[in-house]
C-alpha cells in the first residue's frame, strides 16, 4: 500500500498464565503493519492465537511484550479509564457473537449510543439523533431504538454490533470473525455493509475469519497465523491462490471452494496430526509435527519471517524458504 502506515505492532507477545509455571502463548513475537485504508485479512485455525491479537492490539487484553504504534505513538502496556476514553473514538471493534455481545437488558438505543455518552461531550439529544442516524445507515429503522436485542434477527443483531462500533467514527476497526455466526444467506449482506461502510468512511480494517474465501474477497493482504506465529502475509490473491507455506497449502486446500469456476484447482487436502499444546509449544518450527515437507533442522531451528526474494511483498517463516 502506498498510504502511510497507521498501525504498527511489534514483537508483539500475550501469555496467558496459567499457575504453577505454566503459560498460554497465545500471540508469540508477530510483527504487523496496517496501511491507513488498508484491510488485512487476518486467518489460522481456532486456537491460533487470531482474536487474542487483535484485542491485544486495542488494549484488551494487557500485553506481555513488545509494542504497539497508532499514527506512531506507542500505545500503553496497560490501558487505563483515560486511554480506553481516548482510543476509542480511533479504535474499535466488532464482535464474532451478535447472540452474546449485545447486553439483554439495554435497549438497542442505549447499546448503539453507549460508547458516546461514555466517551463523547455529546448532549442527549445529540447522542439519541447519531443512534437514530447509525442504526438507518446500517440498514435498521431509527424506531428500533426502543426495542431489546432478543427482537432481532443474527443478521440484524451484527448490523446493531456494527452501528455501536462505528458510531464513534473510528479510524481502525478490528473485525473479530463478523460473519462466522451468522447463516450462510446474510453473511454476504453484512460484508457487503462492511465494504460499503469502509470505502464511505474510509476505514483500515483488521479482518479475522476462518472463511478464506471470503478473507480474500474483502482483503487487501492476507496473514495467515499459526498457534500464535505468523507463518505468512502478502496479498491476499497471492497468499490465496499461490500459497507458500506448508500450512497457508493445507488450510487453503481445506477451505470449501464455493466457486467451481475458480481459478484455484487444488484437491482438498486435510490437515493431517494434533496442533501442539500452546501451553507446550516445541522447539524448531510450530507446524513441524503436521508439516508433509518437514526436515531435519525444523525441529530445532525457529524459522523466522523474510521477505521472498523474488515477491519481496509477500514474508514467509519457512526453512524451505532460508537463503
Ligand atoms: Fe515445514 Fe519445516 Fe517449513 Fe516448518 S520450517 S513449515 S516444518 S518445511
Amino acid at each position: 500500500m502506498s498510504t502511510p502506515v497507521l498501525l504498527e505492532a511489534k514483537a508483539l507477545r500475550k501469555y496467558f498464565d496459567m499457575g504453577k509455571d505454566k503459560f498460554v502463548h497465545a500471540v508469540d513475537d508477530i510483527s504487523l503493519t496496517v496501511h491507513e485504508q488498508e484491510i488485512v485479512g487476518l486467518v489460522g485455525e481456532s486456537g491460533s492465537g487470531k482474536s487474542t491479537f487483535g484485542k491485544t492490539i486495542l488494549g484488551l487484553h494487557d500485553k506481555t511484550a513488545g509494542d504497539v504504534y497508532y499514527e506512531g505513538e506507542r500505545l500503553p502496556d496497560v490501558y487505563k479509564a483515560e486511554d480506553f476514553k481516548k482510543y476509542a473514538r480511533k479504535m474499535q471493534m466488532i464482535f464474532q457473537d451478535p447472540y452474546s455481545s449485545l447486553n439483554p437488558r439495554m435497549t438497542i438505543g442505549e447499546v448503539v449510543g453507549e460508547g458516546l455518552k461514555l466517551h463523547s461531550q455529546d448532549s442527549a439529544k445529540q447522542i439519541h439523533e447519531r443512534t437514530a442516524s447509525w442504526l438507518e445507515r446500517v440498514g435498521l429503522q431509527a424506531d428500533h431504538m426502543s426495542r431489546y436485542p432478543h427482537e432481532f434477527s443474527g443478521g440484524q443483531r451484527q448490523r446493531i454490533g456494527i452501528a455501536r462500533a462505528l458510531i464513534m467514527e473510528p479510524d481502525f476497526v478490528v473485525c473479530d470473525e463478523p460473519i462466522s455466526a451468522l447463516d450462510v444467506s446474510v453473511q454476504a449482506q453484512v460484508v457487503n455493509l462492511l465494504d460499503e461502510l469502509k470505502s464511505s468512511m474510509g476505514l483500515t480494517l483488521l479482518f479475522i475469519a476462518h472463511d478464506l474465501s471470503m478473507v480474500r474477497y474483502v482483503s487487501d493482504r492476507m496473514a495467515v497465523m499459526y498457534l500464535g506465529s505468523m507463518v505468512e502475509i502478502g496479498p491476499a490473491d497471492e497468499v490465496f491462490f499461490n500459497p507458500r507455506h506448508p500450512y497457508t497449502d493445507v488450510l487453503v486446500g481445506s477451505n470449501p471452494e464455493p466457486d467451481p469456476e475458480s481459478e484455484r484447482k487444488r484437491p482438498s487436502t486435510a490437515i493431517q496430526g494434533e496442533i501442539p499444546s500452546p501451553i507446550n509449544v516445541p522447539a524448531g518450527c510450530r507446524f513441524a509435527n503436521r508439516c508433509p515437507k518437514v526436515m531435519e533442522q525444523c525441529h530445532t531451528v525457529t524459522p523466522q519471517m523474510i521477505p521472498l526474494a523474488q515477491e519481496p511483498d509477500r514474508q514467509v517463516a519457512c526453512h524451505l524458504y532460508s537463503a
